[in-house]
């Protein structure tokens, strides 16, 4: 089976982030670059998966050069094939889905892979827009998959419990935290991925249509008041909450 995965090329979730000077995107000097953590999961079960079924897995990251080293992590790991698809300008979640629909139809891919969100914007919708754009059912936020010929069955995370799915091929899976437990790269994976080759292509124009207009940091927090530490303060803090934070 031909499996793909799409993998984001996001800033390190412990990286201190800086707004570039234009303010509508992050300086990345100085911050170091990883796999999205809910891509590892779904680069686990593509294996899990061909380890099962048989085939290969692709990898496929939307973005510039730098987006490499990402992409060689999840050979290393031990996916088959990486595509990086470049793109002149930062694009928007819509132009990433379409830029990776294009590359799932010429490869022939009828899984595909994706984290449930990735860390930098946080949309959650490339995966969702992906399968909309190739007419393929999608399961997300799965933190269970089964896979048995055509038939599919998944289960999600959902509030205060889990739901159980079936669907069938052609499939879009979007992966939770939980669905499986990464691998690590072995000395002999990291040694086998300088061999495999990246396929570089270019992504087809696509203008925007969300536009980001600024980018903010959050206000910093006050910094805490003691008031005292006998019941003689209490009155003092019941008169705070309720009229300064006003939260009683
Ligand atoms: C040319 C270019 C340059 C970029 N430069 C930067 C940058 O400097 N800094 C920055 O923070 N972001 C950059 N991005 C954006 C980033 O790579 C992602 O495309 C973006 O984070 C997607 O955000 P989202 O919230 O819509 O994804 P979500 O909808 O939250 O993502 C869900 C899932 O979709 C998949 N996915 C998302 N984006 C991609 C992708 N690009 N390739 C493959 N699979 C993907 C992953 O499986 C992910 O888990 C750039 C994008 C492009 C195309």
């Amino acid at each position: 089976m031909k499996i793909a995965v799409c993998i984001s090329h996001v800033p390190d979730t412990a990286a201190k982030i800086v707004i570039g000077q234009n303010g509508k995107e992050i300086d990345p000097n100085g911050v170091t670059y990883i796999i999205n953590p809910y891509d590892e999961f779904a680069l686990e079960e593509a294996l899990k998966t061909k380890e099962k079924v048989g085939g290969e897995v692709t990898v496929i990251s939307i973005g510039t050069d730098s987006n490499k080293e990402t992409i060689r992590k999840a050979l290393a790991v031990g996916a088959d094939n990486g595509i990086l698809v470049k793109s002149n300008s930062d694009r928007d979640s819509l132009g990433v889905a379409k830029a990776i629909a294009d590359e799932i139809k010429s490869l022939g891919s009828e899984l595909v892979f994706f984290g449930k969100q990735s860390v930098d914007y946080d949309s959650s919708v490339v995966g969702q827009l992906t399968a909309e754009l190739l007419g393929f059912n999608c399961v997300s936020v799965v933190v269970d998959f089964k896979i048995d010929g055509n038939r599919i069955i998944a289960e999600r995370e959902i509030e205060g419990g889990r739901e159980v799915v079936e669907t069938s091929l052609p499939a879009v899976i979007t992966a939770q935290k939980g669905l499986n437990e990464p691998r690590y790269a072995s000395l002999k994976g990291i040694m086998a991925a300088k061999k495999k080759t990246i396929e570089e292509k270019t992504a087809t124009d696509y203008h925007n249509s969300v536009e980001i207009l600024s980018m903010k940091k959050p206000a910093m927090k006050q910094a805490g008041r003691i008031l005292g530490t006998d019941k003689s303060v209490v009155p003092e803090l019941v008169r705070l909450l309720r009229e300064e934070a006003k939260v009683i």
